[in-house]
C-alpha cells in the first residue's frame, strides 16, 4: 500500500468520523441542512374506497394514491425528505391494532393509525390528499380545511390556502377552468358534528385520550375535483390533469416552507 493510498484512506475514515455522528443527529427537524420532512396521506385504501364516479371506474383511494405518488416524487426532486402513509391499496393500520387504547380495533384507529405515523416520522407538514363528492353534478373545484383548535392554527390555515391556490393554477397552467374555492375549518363541516365530542377531523385535530392521538406537526386536508361533477371526472382521464394536480401539491408545500423562517 503506497502511502498516499494510506492517507486517502485516512483522510476518507476522518471524513466518515466526522459525518457519521452528524447523519444521526439529523432527527432534529430544524437543523441546518436537514431537509423538510413531508407526510403525505394518500385517503382512504383497502376496504374504505372514498368516494367514486357514476360508473365506479374513478375510485377516489386509487386516484389519491396515484397524485400522492407523483406529488412525492416532485417534492423529492425539490429536495425534501417524502412519506407517504400507504403506498399500495391497503390500509395504514397493519397489521390492525388499536392505535387509541380505546378496547377496539375501528376506522377510527385506521386515521389515527396514519397521525400517529406522521409523527413518528418527525414530519414537518402532515397533508391528506382527497377527492371530493356531492349531491349536485355541478360542484366542481378544490377546496382544503384545517383545524383551528391547535396551537399551530395560523400555519394550518396557511398551508391549507397555499394549497388550494398552487392546486387550482396549476389546473389551469394545464388548461383546465377549475375554481379554487378557498379553506373552511374542519369543525364547520358536516361530518364532525355527526360526532359532538370531538367535532373535528380525526386527522387534523387535537389529541383526546383514548381517542385521538393528534399529529404534532401543521396538517391540511385536501379536497381536489369532485367524482360526481362529469366535468372534474371528464378531465381526471387526462395524464396531464393527475400531473398538475401532483404539481399543485408539491407547489403548495414548497411555497409555504419557502415563507417559512427556520428557527
Ligand atoms: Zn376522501
Amino acid at each position: 500500500m503506497r502511502p498516499l493510498m494510506l492517507s486517502r484512506i485516512v483522510l476518507a475514515l476522518c471524513f466518515l468520523l466526522l459525518v457519521s455522528p452528524s447523519t444521526a443527529l439529523a432527527r432534529s427537524r430544524h437543523g441546518d441542512g436537514v431537509p423538510y420532512i413531508v407526510v403525505l396521506d394518500p385517503g382512504h385504501g383497502g376496504d374504505d374506497p372514498g368516494a367514486a364516479d357514476s360508473s365506479q371506474t374513478m375510485v377516489e383511494k386509487v386516484l389519491t394514491l396515484d397524485v400522492a405518488k407523483h406529488a412525492a416524487s416532485d417534492l423529492r426532486a425539490m429536495g425534501y425528505r417524502v412519506y407517504l402513509t400507504r403506498t399500495r391499496d391497503q390500509d395504514v393500520n397493519v397489521p390492525p391494532r388499536d392505535v387509541n387504547h380505546d378496547g377496539k380495533i375501528d376506522h377510527v384507529d385506521e386515521l389515527v393509525a396514519r397521525n400517529v405515523y406522521a409523527n413518528r416520522r418527525h414530519a414537518d407538514v402532515f397533508i391528506s390528499v382527497h377527492f371530493d363528492a356531492s349531491a349536485s353534478p355541478d360542484t366542481h373545484g378544490t377546496h382544503g380545511y384545517y383545524c383551528p383548535d391547535r396551537p399551530f392554527r395560523g400555519q394550518n390555515q396557511r398551508l391549507a390556502a397555499l394549497l388550494t391556490a398552487s392546486i387550482s393554477s396549476s389546473l389551469a397552467r394545464a388548461r383546465y377552468a377549475s375554481p379554487d374555492l378557498g379553506v373552511g375549518t374542519d369543525v364547520a363541516d358536516i361530518v364532525p358534528q355527526t360526532r359532538a365530542d370531538y367535532p373535528w377531523f380525526l386527522v387534523l385535530g387535537p389529541s383526546k385520550k383514548g381517542y385521538v392521538v393528534g399529529t404534532r406537526m401543521p396538517g391540511a386536508l385536501i379536497e381536489t375535483l369532485y367524482l360526481s361533477s362529469p366535468r372534474d371526472v371528464a378531465a381526471l382521464h387526462h395524464r396531464a390533469i393527475m400531473a398538475a394536480l401532483a404539481q399543485g401539491y408539491a407547489g403548495g408545500i414548497k411555497e409555504y416552507f419557502d415563507g417559512r423562517a427556520r428557527h
